[in-house]
């Protein structure tokens, strides 16, 4: 299905490589105009901008730390001043730091939170006055399949995710009044450096728990966060919706 989205601005945080590279890169061949967040990684942010201009697309990359609420106001006042509106934000930065509870320091814990969840918060609460006055707006968030099932040396990732899912929820309750979705995106076991550990014991999970027999690509997740921003997405609200193989 080919999604016209021309004439909107879709923030993809945490989109220099993996997941959300992916994601932005789907975004660009629908003619909406891509921004590219990263926090450390220009060099990568800068080049899937690029290659989605070379598509024929419009992208340009936007450095912000998602931890920090003044440096994603800042990030979004900039991005709606150049292109003057905001309408969707795939809240896909994210990252791990697995830990037995008991060898789990308050840092390991605070900063998973820190980054996938108040990371959440700074982003979505950003982006939804323009939204809410142009009542039309999509969030799309990065869940997983660990806030459904948990894993081992996971509980703060895996609780990250699961506020994530009940943020979803409530949010898609408090502004589907005005226009705006609010959906979560929750997937297995795809192929990224954030999974690489856990890649080097797939097999046994690839043979036993994954139906479709193949660990995930960043391409298999990027099609429904596109058409979750769809008009054709427009009474889906509220979800959460796996990408998993048959994983779970
Ligand atoms: P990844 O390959 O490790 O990439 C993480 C991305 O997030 C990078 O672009 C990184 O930017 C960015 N990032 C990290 N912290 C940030 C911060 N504080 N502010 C702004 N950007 C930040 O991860 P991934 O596997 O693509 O995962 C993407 C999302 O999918 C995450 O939310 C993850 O939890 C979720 N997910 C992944 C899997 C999986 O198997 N891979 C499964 C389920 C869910 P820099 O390059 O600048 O560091």
């Amino acid at each position: 299905m080919k999604v016209d989205l021309a004439g909107k601005v879709v923030l993809v945080t945490g989109a220099s490589r993996g997941i959300g590279k992916a994601i932005a890169s789907a975004f660009g061949e629908t003619g909406a105009a891509v921004v590219v967040n990263y926090r450390d990684n220009q060099a990568r942010a800068e080049e899937t901008a690029g290659e989605i201009e070379k598509q024929g697309g419009t992208a340009i990359a936007w450095r912000a730390d998602v931890a920090d609420g003044d440096q994603v106001q800042a990030m979004v006042e900039g991005i709606s001043s150049r292109f003057d509106r905001l309408d969707i934000l795939v809240n896909n930065a994210g990252i791990i730091r697995d830990l037995l509870l008991l060898q789990m320091e308050k840092q390991d814990w605070a900063s998973v939170l820190e980054t996938n969840l108040f990371g959440v918060y700074h982003c979505s609460r950003a982006v939804l006055k323009g939204m809410v006055m142009r009542r039309w707006g999509r969030i799309i968030n990065l869940s997983s399949i660990a806030s459904l099932h948990g894993g081992r040396g996971q509980s703060n990732y895996a609780a990250s995710k699961g506020a994530i899912n009940a943020f979803t929820r409530s949010l898609a309750a408090e502004v589907g009044p005005k226009g705006i979705t609010v959906n979560a995106v929750a997937p297995g076991l795809i192929a990224t450096d954030m999974s690489r550990g856990v890649l080097a014991l797939s097999d046994n999970v690839v043979r036993e728990r994954i139906a479709l027999r193949r660990v995930g690509k960043p391409a298999d997740v990027a099609p429904l966060a596109v058409f979750l921003a769809s008009e054709a997405a427009s009474y889906i609200t509220g979800q959460i919706i796996q990408v998993d193989g048959g994983m779970s």
